[in-house]
């Protein structure tokens, strides 16, 4: 986020990639595409592709972690090495334990966790290629593995992030758009009640351009959100249980 507007990345209304200002980049989801794992999705989004895996519910280790009113839900937010130009150094670093940790809240939101005391739910994804928006991807992953694990869900929660380029609201921004743009607000969303679990805002936005950016992110999400049921039904045939 350079925080610039005088890089052209809007052009005749068009994007750099030819997309128009509110639309997504393309979205592919697949459920339970790992057999080890008791729960999995691989989804791309533009170039960004992520692998998610769920184990669980299961026993508690280290056991000082034990809840006996709840099952402990980690997530674990990694990038690969070869997910970005330059290598990524391999472990953790403060970005990605932010993002797991934000994430986790988020999916503690909808996970019914109190039914499963005494337990750890654990939730990895794997960047295997990033091209920002990144931990959207990645939280819209991992919910659909947690579907595929049958582990009980209020809903999904589903990621998208919207942001300003060249004094432009648009929808879902690429990687030039990250770099050289003026905001990048990624949210994930509880599509039935339109609770917001996740938000985050990088840059700067005027309050009514922030209203924007907010309505077409929730906008995106809701289009993840119909591939995110897709990927299940097409796993599971028939209709995704809607509470
Ligand atoms: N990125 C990178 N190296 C890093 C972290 C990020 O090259 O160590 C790139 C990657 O393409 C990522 C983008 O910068 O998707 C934007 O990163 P950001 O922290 O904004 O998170 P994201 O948009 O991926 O959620």
């Amino acid at each position: 986020m350079g925080g610039v507007s005088n890089v052209p990345l809007i052009k005749d209304g068009k994007r750099l990639d030819g997309r128009k200002p509110d639309e997504l980049r393309d979205v592919r989801i697949e459920a339970g595409v790992l057999e080890r794992a008791d729960g999995s999705a691989y989804l791309e989004w533009g170039s960004n592709k992520v692998l998610a895996a769920v184990y669980g519910p299961q026993e508690v280790l280290p056991k000082h972690l034990s809840d006996p009113t709840k099952a402990v839900l980690t997530y674990r937010y990694n990038m690969a090495p070869f997910s970005v130009d330059d290598r990524k150094r391999p472990g953790p670093d403060r970005r990605s334990v932010e993002i797991s940790k934000i994430s986790a809240e988020a999916l503690e939101k909808v996970v019914l966790l109190e039914q499963f005391p005494n337990t750890m739910i654990k939730v990895f994804v794997e960047v295997l290629q990033a091209e920002a928006g990144t931990r959207c991807a990645a939280l819209t992953a991992a919910s659909v593995a947690l579907a595929d694990a049958g582990i009980p869900m209020r809903d999904l929660v589903v990621a998208c992030a919207a942001g300003k380029i060249n004094d432009t609201v648009v929808l879902d921004l690429g990687k030039s758009e990250d770099n050289f743009g003026q905001a990048d607000v990624p949210i994930a969303i509880v599509p039935h009640t339109g609770e917001i679990v996740l938000m985050q805002m990088d840059g700067d936005l005027t309050r009514d351009e922030y209203t924007q950016a907010l309505d077409l992110a929730v906008k995106g999400s809701m289009q993840v959100y119909e591939l995110q049921k897709d990927a299940l039904k097409r796993r599971y045939g028939g209709v995704v249980d809607e509470q």
